[in-house]
């Protein structure tokens, strides 16, 4: 049986191994097809593939695209993208930048609770200058002391309605599913459980993402509970989406899911990489 992990982090935005030791950790975990999907950015690719060719393992090129629907986020994953192309590799820039601004304004915030140095100490924790997220602040905070883990911090600080929180607009549904197609990969409704939509929404969600084109939606992750997959299934049949697999891995022991160590996809959904 061919073990799949199709979503992951690496160095290259805000896992905590290099996309060599990555590589190198799914091997050893018996991954035989892995995706690299960093967020808003491909510099981690070439790395993780000539490790990945090393050690026998197929490397699906990834990424994880920000985006901004109705006002919330939500993460659309592109496989077997061309890491070259260049209307992919404008749009992720854009959302880079965006990231850049919207870091100094985090660190504002966390200025007024009377955190001191938040954006360089975010910073030290970017593997790839290029690249700042939430997840390099947490890990600051934590170190500063503020609390006691990452997990904690996603709690009480740098999401909607806490401390440190600032609403950025990401690229637009259409604008990544454009990006990806371009790219000549397919596009994957990342996590679909953990956007807390009720059911009307989650459905218009979903149909917008099929109108637009959208191929598959992650239906075992590592944000899944066990009861929410029968779930996601069920609407990957309801809407002829294909279904995708994935830990969504950054580091052993931050939470989320080993690489690897995922439940298998219900047999009434069609796999993603049927269409490869
Ligand atoms: P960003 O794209 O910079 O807004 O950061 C989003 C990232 O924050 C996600 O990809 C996760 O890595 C991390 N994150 C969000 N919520 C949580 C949480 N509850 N626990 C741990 N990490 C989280
Ligand atoms: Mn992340
Ligand atoms: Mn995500
Ligand atoms: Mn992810």
């Amino acid at each position: 049986m061919t073990v799949y992990d199709l979503h992951s982090h690496s160095t290259a935005s805000d896992g905590i191994l290099s996309p060599r030791e990555l590589a190198k950790r799914a091997a050893e975990q018996g991954v035989n097809v892995l995706a690299l999907t960093d967020h808003d950015d491909l510099c981690g690719l070439s790395e993780a593939r000539a490790e990945a060719a090393n050690r026998g393992m197929e490397l699906v090129a990834g990424v994880e695209i920000s985006i901004t629907w109705r006002n919330t986020t939500v993460h659309v994953v592109g496989l077997r993208v061309d890491p070259e192309h260049e209307i992919l590799v404008q749009g992720l820039r854009g959302n880079r930048e965006g990231r850049a601004l919207r870091a100094q304004l985090m660190a504002a915030e966390l200025e007024k609770l009377g955190v001191r140095d938040a954006l360089a100490g975010a910073y030290t924790y970017a593997g790839n200058k290029d690249l700042i997220g939430r997840t390099h602040f947490a890990r600051y905070l934590v170190e500063y002391g503020l609390v006691k883990d990452v997990k904690t911090v996603f709690k009480k600080y740098l999401v909607k309605g806490k401390p440190g929180y600032v609403h950025h607009e990401w690229a637009s549904l259409a604008d990544a599913l454009t990006w990806i197609r371009e790219a000549g990969g397919l596009s994957v409704l990342a996590h679909p459980g953990r956007y807390h939509f009720g059911r009307e929404r989650m459905r218009d969600l979903l149909r917008e993402f099929k109108e637009l084109g959208g191929d598959a939606i992650e239906v075992v992750t590592g944000s899944h509970t066990a009861d929410q997959v029968p779930v996601f299934a069920d609407l990957a049949v309801e809407f002829d989406f294909l279904a995708s697999v994935g830990s969504d891995f950054h580091a052993p022991g931050e939470g989320g899911r080993e690489l690897g160590r995922l439940m298998t996809l219900p047999p009434r959904c069609r796999p993603v990489w049927e269409a490869w």
